[in-house]
């Protein structure tokens, strides 16, 4: 990171982003004053060799040319961070890691315009992962130089200064996007908005606010936009007022957008790119295997429309689609036995993306549960014409019960009961479907360990 040499600048919060944060302060030859209200994450940090300085004392903020804050730590919503307050009223600048990257290597610098990446941004409540993974992986498969970080895998200040023609793939979550200073992707893509984490930005405003930041004033040369919810449709309209013809594709899973602009979206399993009201290209995605569900659809039509910004071909892009594996706990596929499948979705955290998840398949064991949300399933009644039966564990199994009425359930109260009895009673044809439609905290560190718990019990199935 450059433009902080000497200088002093405040870390808080000392996870794998705050770590590498000041990694890359020292590497620029700043002096980072590392600090994390938890003790452990300290001692984590000191026994790596990094420095600590106590900023909970009132002179701390002296000489402190910025701080910057991790995703993770809430600034305003539900309590304000007083850390974060008392800097501010001295005076000084607060910004994130992503603010940092735009700031130091992503901004063009005119001596070195070459090596400057396109970065590609990627926000949305569902499927962000999936569609930054899957752009890279196109991108990839085409022979294109790319790198990907941000809420996936690696922070971004892990990454280094790329090749020519590099492409930059992040995601970048609600919490990354609230404090950046600075958010310059040359193309920025919107899945979708459906209420999550709302209790951190103060309502489904302040959530949607956080968002639309990557889609500021000036904001990026493209934007694929989602247009399934009123939110994308408004922030569509507004980029695309006054601007050339090609700076907006709208995407959709389900509607026909074959209007006069550019857009790209799926139906009946086909996806379709449609410019100034003619059909360019269409794509049978039934034959897609890491893709399933049509939430999954919309994923590979904004993953589509970002590739073709980057001036990939239909083709081409038609390819990489069929050999993009899936990504780990999102709808993944882990066994099947005597004709049933069973099926990982243990970042089905939210009612949204556990409803999408129920209607990826016509029959399902479901597996649900865990530590549950405001306003519990309530909005999955719906969709509950394709569970033969659910099998509920973790906290919220007996509220979820109430919930579920008429539609066969059991209190399985563990994962391990759960997959023993929904493997039980499965029939060849059916999906055995771990969609919590929960945090995964009551029982498991977090998703990934729930998932791979489900995955592990069903190899070990007799
Ligand atoms: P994110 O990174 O936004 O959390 P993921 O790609 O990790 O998104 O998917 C999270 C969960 O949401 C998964 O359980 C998946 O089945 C579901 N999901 C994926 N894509 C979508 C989408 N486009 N719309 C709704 N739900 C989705």
């Amino acid at each position: 990171v450059q433009g902080f040499s000497g200088q002093k600048v405040a870390v808080l919060g000392l996870g794998r982003s705050g770590l590498a944060t000041a990694r890359a302060l020292a590497a620029g030859g700043a002096e980072p004053c590392l600090w994390d209200d938890s003790p452990e994450a300290r001692d984590n940090a000191a026994a790596q060799g990094f420095a600590l300085t106590d900023l909970t004392r009132s002179d701390a903020w002296h000489g402190v040319a910025a701080l910057i804050v991790s995703p993770g730590i809430p600034h305003l919503y539900p309590e304000p961070n007083k850390l974060i307050a008392r800097a501010m009223e001295a005076g000084v600048p607060v910004d994130n890691d992503i603010g940092l990257f735009f700031r130091s290597w992503a901004t063009p610098d005119w001596e070195k315009m070459e090596r400057t990446p396109k970065v590609v941004a990627v926000t949305g409540s569902n499927g962000k992962s999936t569609t930054t993974a899957l752009i890279h992986h196109i991108l990839k498969e085409a022979g294109r130089p790319t790198q990907m970080a941000g809420n996936i895998g690696r922070g971004v200040l892990d990454i280094e200064p790329g090749q020519d023609g590099e492409v930059v793939v992040l995601e970048l979550s609600s919490y990354q996007t609230e404090l950046a200073r600075a958010l310059t992707p040359d193309i920025a893509v919107f899945t979708n908005l459906s209420p999550d984490h709302l209790d951190r930005h103060g309502g489904k405003g302040g959530y949607f606010a956080a968002k639309r930041r990557l889609f500021a004033e000036g904001g990026p040369d493209r934007a694929v936009i989602g247009v399934d919810e009123v939110e994308g449709r408004f922030l569509a309209n507004q980029m695309a007022e006054g601007a050339a013809d090609d700076r907006v594709i709208r995407i959709s899973s389900g509607q026909k957008l074959d209007g006069e602009g550019w857009s790209v979206f799926a139906r009946k399993g086909f996806l379709a790119e449609w410019r100034k009201g003619r059909q360019v290209a269409a794509i049978d995605l039934r034959e897609v295997g890491g893709l399933p569900g049509a939430h999954n659809h919309q994923n590979a039509c904004a993953a589509y429309a970002a590739a073709r910004t980057l001036g990939l071909a239909p083709k081409e892009i038609e390819k990489a689609l069929h050999s993009f594996a899936g990504l780990p706990h999102r709808s993944q596929l882990v066994g099947e036995r005597g004709g049933v499948r069973f099926v990982n979705d243990s970042k089905a955290t939210n009612v949204d993306s556990a409803a999408k998840a129920l209607q990826a398949f016509p029959k399902i064991r479901w597996i649900a549960g865990g530590l549950g949300k405001d306003g519990g399933i309530a909005g999955l009644v719906p969709y509950l014409n394709s569970v033969v039966k659910a099998y509920l564990i973790g906290h919220s199994a007996r509220d979820f019960a109430l919930e579920l009425g008429q539609t066969p359930h059991e209190i399985c109260e563990t994962m391990e009961r759960a997959v023993a009895r929904a493997a039980e009673e499965a029939e060849a044809g059916e999906v055995v479907l771990l969609a919590p439609a929960a945090a995964s905290f009551d029982q498991y560190p977090n998703f990934e360990k729930r998932g791979e718990d489900f995955t592990a019990l069903v190899q070990a199935l007799p």
